[in-house]
C-alpha cells in the first residue's frame, strides 16, 4: 500500500537526482579552469534537458559566470523566449543573491539545488529571495537533492586549493 502512495512522489525524485548528476558533470567540467566547481541544468516540459552551464568566473573573468546564469541565459537563447515558466533549473550549490534574482527574473517555477550555502546563498539560508513575498513571482524549492556529492565535490576543491597554497608558502 505505500508503495502505492508513494510512486509517484518517488518518480518525481528520480528524475530530480537523475538531473543532478548531469549537473554535477557539468560542475567537475568548472575545475578545469580553476573555477568553483558549481554546474547547473535547466530541464524543460517534458524532463528534456534544454540547456547546461558550469561555473566560469575564472574561465570568462567575467563576475556574473555563474553556473546557473549561464544556464538560464543558454535555455532562453535555445527556447527563443526570455520567460522560462515551464522549466526546472536544477543546481549543485544553493543560488548566490544574483543567481536567485535571475531565477525569479526567468520566471522559473522549480528549483532544485543540491548542497545548502549557509554563508551565501539565497534560496533560503541566508536570503529567501525566490519565496519573497514582496515579489509577484514565488518558485518551488527543492532542497537537498544528492547534497552529499554536490558538497563533497566543493569541499576536495577548496581543500586542493589551500594545500596548494600552503605548498608555495613554504616555497
Ligand atoms: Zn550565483
Amino acid at each position: 500500500m505505500a508503495l502505492m502512495t508513494e510512486g509517484p512522489r518517488r518518480a518525481v525524485q528520480t528524475a530530480d537526482a537523475w538531473a543532478m548528476g548531469l549537473a554535477l558533470d557539468e560542475a567537475r567540467r568548472a575545475v578545469q579552469s580553476g573555477d568553483v566547481p558549481v554546474g547547473a541544468v535547466v530541464v524543460g516540459p517534458s524532463g528534456e534537458v534544454v540547456a547546461r552551464g558550469h561555473n566560469v568566473r575564472e574561465a570568462l573573468d567575467d563576475p556574473t559566470g555563474h553556473a546557473e546564469v549561464v544556464a538560464l541565459r543558454a535555455a532562453a537563447d535555445r527556447l527563443g523566449r526570455w520567460r522560462l515558466d515551464d522549466c526546472t533549473l536544477v543546481v549543485t550549490l544553493e543560488p548566490c543573491l544574483m543567481c536567485a534574482g535571475a531565477i525569479v527574473l526567468a520566471r522559473v517555477p522549480r528549483l532544485v539545488l543540491g548542497a545548502w550555502d549557509p554563508k551565501a546563498g539565497a534560496c533560503g539560508s541566508q536570503w529567501d529571495v525566490v519565496r519573497d513575498r514582496r515579489l509577484n513571482h514565488r518558485v518551488e524549492v527543492v532542497g537537498g537533492v544528492r547534497a552529499d556529492e554536490c558538497g563533497l565535490l566543493l569541499q576536495h576543491f577548496f581543500e586542493a586549493q589551500r594545500e596548494a597554497a600552503a605548498f608555495s608558502d613554504g616555497l
